[in-house]
């Protein structure tokens, strides 16, 4: 759930990003509220347009930071066809690493490519188990919505195979593709009742998903955590949520450091410190972090020209 303003405002994603991009991708014009109060409109109605730098792009994803958008022209984009889905089970992370990597040389597109970790699959298997065995360690979740969606699947199942899957199965029925996705819908409500919980969203380049993932697991038992991870395999955006106990003053420290390593490890990965949940007040020492110095002097020059007297989200996003 979401509303339209902060959806533009965060250029939100989702498990679709991967073959229709984000919120931006589609955000033709905007009416916005400056920090002075006059109203503006950037942007266009027409399908092509190039006049002028593109405030729109500068509005999408500034979290509120350099004006209120009370206006949205959105680009329209043809139905689906009907989707195929496909479910794949690996032993390891090195075999559902190397499919990951396949399917993205093979040319597919396709519309859905989740991943979800052993801790995230064992959670999900205590809420409301959905027959996956003991000896599954990595899940992938695909789907293809394109006209030529069942040769895709035939496609997508030979890749996962050929990477070693334990186990695949394929669905072109709509209520039997729902309930393939439901372990993807069911991740963060899974984890979620395993106790007090820190949602991370980084992003590393695809090939180096299985890393971070490994990384992560060496940061949990270092730290005395279970950190499960998911997320959009196909765009290399991943989720770790780190679980601990709040009434603990220890396990709260652990948490946070484990939260910090985890961002520090996507970029040194090659990464960003925020695929798609945004920058906020947890991240923006982050976000200084990952711009060079001229990068971070130019937002810097930006929120002054927007905003002179910081009246719009102080602290938020943008490093000052
Ligand atoms: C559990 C959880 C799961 C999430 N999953 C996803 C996900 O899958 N994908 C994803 O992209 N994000 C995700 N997010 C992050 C975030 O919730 C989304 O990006 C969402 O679209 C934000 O919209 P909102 O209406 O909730 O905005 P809010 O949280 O109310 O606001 C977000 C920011 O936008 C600003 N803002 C809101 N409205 C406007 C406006 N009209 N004009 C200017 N600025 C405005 C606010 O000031 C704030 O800085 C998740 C967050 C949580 C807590």
């Amino acid at each position: 759930m979401c509303t339209i303003g902060g959806n533009v405002a965060t250029n939100a994603g989702g498990m679709c990003c991967v073959k229709y991009g984000v919120t931006a991708n589609y955000v033709l014009g905007l009416e916005v509220v400056l920090a002075d109060g006059r109203v503006t409109r950037v942007g266009r109605n027409t399908v092509k347009g190039v006049a002028g730098l593109d405030l729109t792009r500068l509005f999408v994803g500034s979290e509120g930071a350099l004006g209120v958008i009370t206006e949205v022209t959105l680009r329209l984009v043809p139905s689906p066809a009907e989707p195929r889905t496909v479910l794949a089970t690996f032993a390891d992370l090195q075999g559902a690493g190397s499919a990951v990597e396949a399917i993205s040389r093979a040319g597919i597109t396709p519309s859905i490519f989740e991943f979800l970790d052993r801790t995230t699959i064992g959670a999900i298997e205590a809420l409301s188990p959905l027959g996956f065995e003991s000896n599954v360690g990595a899940v992938l979740l695909l789907q293809s919505d394109d006209k030529a969606a069942k040769e895709d699947a035939a496609a997508l199942v030979a890749l996962c195979e050929e990477a070693g899957a334990l186990d695949v199965a394929v669905s072109d029925d709509a209520d039997e593709s729902h309930a393939l996705l439901e372990a993807r819908r069911l991740a963060l409500p899974a984890l979620e009742r395993l106790g007090d919980w820190l949602l991370d969203d980084v992003c590393v380049p695809r090939a180096r998903i299985v890393d971070l993932v490994r990384l992560v697991e060496r940061i949990a038992d270092d730290e005395g955590l279970k950190i499960g991870v998911f997320g959009h395999a196909g765009d290399g955006n991943m989720h770790p949520t780190v679980i601990f106990d709040g009434a603990d003053q220890g396990a709260r420290r652990a948490a946070r450091r484990a939260f910090d390593r985890i961002t520090s490890a996507a970029l040194e990965l090659g990464g960003t410190v925020t695929g798609e949940h945004g920058i906020g007040r947890l991240k923006s020492s982050w976000l200084t972090r990952e711009l060079d110095p001229v990068a971070s002097d130019l937002h810097a020059l930006l929120k002054q020209a927007f905003d002179p007297k910081a009246l719009l989200n102080p602290g938020v996003a943008l490093p000052r």
